[in-house]
């Protein structure tokens, strides 16, 4: 737990959020600014500050993210129609939050991955 992190801070409750699933490793809940239909936000519990710390030790945590993601998805009812997974990194991608957490957006068709 990092006391100044927004998403620790989600994690423990202290910050209210919208749940979606909650695993013993993995919480999911609603983006605040949803740029789809259908925006969840999948982090583990505990304090990772992003992908670029990602080691090899980490490899169990990403496959429960996706694996949740995936979850996620067929809830959310687009398990079929598709959905992306996205993982912002450093400023060009516009990452804001320094708590690891994979995008889950879907609910409508989407444009090319990365029009500038
Ligand atoms: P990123 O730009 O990849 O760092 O994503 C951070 C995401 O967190 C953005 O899509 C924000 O809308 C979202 N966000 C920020 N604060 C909150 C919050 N309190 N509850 C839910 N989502 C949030
Ligand atoms: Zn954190």
């Amino acid at each position: 737990m990092d006391s100044e992190c927004l998403f620790c801070k989600i994690v423990s409750g202290d910050i209210p959020s919208t749940p979606v699933l909650d695993r013993e490793a993995v919480y999911a809940f609603r983006d605040i600014h949803p740029s789809a239909p259908v925006h969840v936000l999948v982090v583990p519990k505990r304090h990772v500050a992003d992908v670029r710390s990602i080691e090899i030790e980490h490899g169990a945590l990403l496959v429960e993210m996706i694996d949740a993601a995936r979850e996620v998805a067929l809830a959310e009812g687009v398990g079929e129609s598709g959905y992306r997974l996205i993982f912002n990194i450093g400023p060009d991608a516009g990452q804001t939050v320094f708590h690891l957490h994979l995008h889950v957006v879907g609910g409508a068709p989407m444009g090319p991955v990365a029009r500038l």
